[in-house]
C-alpha cells in the first residue's frame, strides 16, 4: 500500500533554498529565522512539494506544520480562479489549541504573499460567526472535524476546490474516535488532491485510513536522533539560584554510579565541584586550566568508579572515552542543539538506559526549543519538588584509588599489582578493579570495603620485589 521513498532527500540542517521554493517565500523564511531545515522538513517537503500523498511520522514540535504548510502555500492559486477564494487546503487538528498554533504558523508562512487567508473553525465558537467569516472567502481552513462537518453539512464550506488535504496529529484524532467524522469530510473532498498525513504514532487505524484516503502514499520516517529507548530525558525547571542545589537533588534522588556534569563554563565547573565535594560527593572538576597530570589522575578515578561525579565543559570532555555512564546531568541548558545531543549520547548503553538530566532556566527556554526542534520531539518536564532523597546514605563510589609511586619507568605493569593485592596481601580477583600504570605513578582502583587494608597491606608488602610507597588519591579532595 505504500511505497517506500527512493529519493534522496537533502540532508537535516540543510537550507531551504535547496527546495523548488518561490525566492520571497526563500526570504520570509529567512525573516522568520529558519535558516536550516529539521530533520522532518529535510525528509518530506522535498516529496510534498512534488505533489506526493505522504504518511510522515513526527512530533509536536519537529517543525511539522511548516513542512506541511510550505507545500499548501506553494500550491496556492491566488489569481485567476473563477472562485477566487475557494477553499483550497483543509488541515484536519485534533484539538481546537493544535488548529489555532497551525493557523498561526501558517499565517507567518504566508506572509510572502499578499492576501492568502487562512481561517480556524473549532468548536466552542458560535457557529454563526464562522459562516459569516466563510462567505468572506478563505483559501485556507483549519479545524476539528466536529465543527468542519457542522459546516458542511450546512453547506458553509465548500470542498470542491480543494487541492490539498492535511490530516495533523492523526493518531491523536483517531484517539478521540474521530475516525468517522475524518471519513465523511474526506468523501467530499475532490479525488484528485494531495492528501498529507502527519502522526506521532502508527497504529492499525492510520493504515486504514491512508488505504481507504491516500494515494500510493510515500512513508517519511525520521529515525529521532535520541534514542527514547536507550536514554531517558528529563527536563526540570530552575532558578539561577537553586541549580547547584538542583544537581545534589538529583545525584541523591537517582542515585546514578557515574555521572558526567555538563556546565557552560569554566568557572561554573568549579563552582558545583565545590559545593559537591562540601555535600559530601566524591566529585571532581575537569576544565581547560588543570595540568596534564591532574587531569589525567582525574580521568582515572572517573574511569575507575571511584569518582561518582565528574563535572565538565564540552571542551574539556572532548575526547572523554567513557562508555558504562548511568547519567549525564546538563547544568545549564546549552545553546547548541546538537550538542545537548552529543552531550546525553553518551550515556545510553546497549543494556540498560541512561538518564539524561537538564536544568533549565526561564532564560534557557529559547534552547530547550532549538533542542525540540533538531531531536524532533518535544521535552518533558518533571517537578523539581517530586525529588526524594533514595535510601542508602550518601552516595558514595563503589570503588576507591590507590596510587603507588613508581611507574613504567619502574617497569611496573598492572599483572605486578594485581599479583601484589592477590597474592600475599590475600584480595579476591574481584575486589580489585582497573590498574593504569603512568610513567612515574600507578593507579589501582579497589573495592571500597577493603580500602584501608589493601592500603596498608600494600604497604607493608612488596610490587615487582620492592617496597612501595602507596597513597589514598580520595584524601586530596575530603
Ligand atoms: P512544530 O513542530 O510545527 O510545532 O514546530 C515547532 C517550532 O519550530 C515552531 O515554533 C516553529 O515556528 C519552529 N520551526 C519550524 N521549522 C523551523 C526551522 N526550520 N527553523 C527554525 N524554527 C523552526
Amino acid at each position: 500500500m505504500t511505497r517506500p521513498d527512493s529519493s534522496v532527500s537533502p540532508a537535516a540542517g540543510a537550507s531551504f533554498a535547496v527546495l523548488p521554493l518561490a525566492p520571497a517565500q526563500l526570504a520570509n523564511l529567512a525573516t522568520l529565522g529558519y535558516l536550516a531545515m529539521t530533520p522532518v522538513q529535510a525528509a518530506s517537503l522535498p516529496l510534498a512539494l512534488a505533489g506526493d500523498d505522504l504518511i510522515v511520522q513526527a512530533q509536536t514540535g519537529s517543525g511539522k506544520t511548516a513542512a506541511f504548510a510550505l507545500a499548501l502555500l506553494a500550491k496556492l492559486r491566488l489569481e485567476g480562479q473563477s472562485q477566487p477564494f475557494a477553499v483550497q487546503a483543509l488541515v484536519l487538528c485534533p484539538t481546537r489549541e493544535l488548529a489555532d498554533q497551525v493557523t498561526t504558523e501558517i499565517r507567518r508562512l504566508a506572509r510572502s504573499e499578499d492576501n492568502v487567508k487562512a481561517l480556524t473553525l473549532c468548536g466552542g465558537v458560535p457557529l454563526r460567526n464562522q459562516q459569516a467569516s466563510l462567505e468572506h472567502g478563505a483559501h485556507i481552513v483549519v479545524g476539528t472535524p466536529g465543527r468542519l462537518i457542522d459546516h458542511l453539512e450546512r453547506g458553509a464550506l465548500q470542498l470542491a476546490a480543494l487541492t490539498t488535504l492535511v490530516l495533523d496529529e492523526a493518531d491523536r484524532m483517531l484517539d478521540m474516535g474521530f475516525h468517522d467524522a475524518i471519513a465523511t469530510i474526506a468523501k467530499q473532498c475532490p479525488k484528485q488532491r494531495q492528501t498529507l498525513l502527519f502522526s506521532a504514532t502508527y497504529p492499525d487505524g492510520i493504515a486504514q485510513l491512508a488505504q481507504q484516503f491516500m494515494r500510493a502514499p510515500k512513508t517519511v520516517k525520521v529515525r529521532s536522533q535520541v534514542d527514547a529507548a536507550q536514554i531517558e530525558q528529563r527536563f526540570y525547571q530552575v532558578r539561577d539560584d537553586e541549580r547547584l542545589h538542583a544537581v545534589s537533588l538529583l545525584l541523591e534522588h537517582f542515585r546514578p554510579v557515574r555521572t558526567l556534569a555538563f556546565c557552560n563554563t569554566k568557572q561554573q565547573c568549579r563552582d558545583l565541584a565545590d559545593v559537591l565535594v562540601a555535600q559530601g560527593f566524591a566529585a571532581l572538576a575537569l576544565h581547560g586550566e588543570l595540568e596534564q597530570r591532574e587531569r589525567d589522575q582525574v580521568l582515572v578515578q572517573f574511569a575507575n568508579r571511584s569518582c561518582s561525579v565528574l563535572v565538565a565543559t564540552d571542551v574539556a570532555a572532548r575526547g572523554l572515552d567513557i562508555a558504562q555512564l548511568e547519567a549525564v546531568i546538563n547544568v545549564d541548558t546549552t545553546p547548541d542543539a546538537q550538542l545537548h545531543i552529543h552531550r546525553i549520547g553518551r550515556t545510553g548503553r546497549a543494556d540498560a538506559t541512561g538518564l539524561a538530566l537538564s536544568l533549565a532556566s526561564l532564560d534557557e527556554m529559547g534552547s530547550v526549543g532549538k533542542i525540540e526542534l533538531i531531536q524532533g520531539s518535544e521535552v518533558t518536564w518533571y517537578p523539581l519538588a517530586e525529588l526524594t532523597q533514595a535510601p542508602g546514605g550518601r552516595l558514595l563510589p563503589p570503588m576507591v584509588t590507590l596510587q603507588i609511586v613508581g611507574g613504567r619507568k619502574e617497569k611496573i605493569r598492572p599483572g605486578d599489582v594485581l599479583g601484589a593485592l592477590t597474592g600475599e596481601a590475600g584480595f579476591r580477583a574481584g575486589q580489585i578493579g582497573k590498574i593504569n600504570v603512568n610513567e612515574f605513578s600507578t593507579y589501582v582502583a579497589v573495592d571500597r570495603q577493603i580500602a584501608e587494608q589493601a592500603l596498608q597491606r600494600l604497604t607493608a608488602g612488596k610490587v615487582k620485589g620492592k617496597k612501595v610507597k602507596v597513597r589514598l588519591v580520595q584524601d586530596e579532595r575530603a
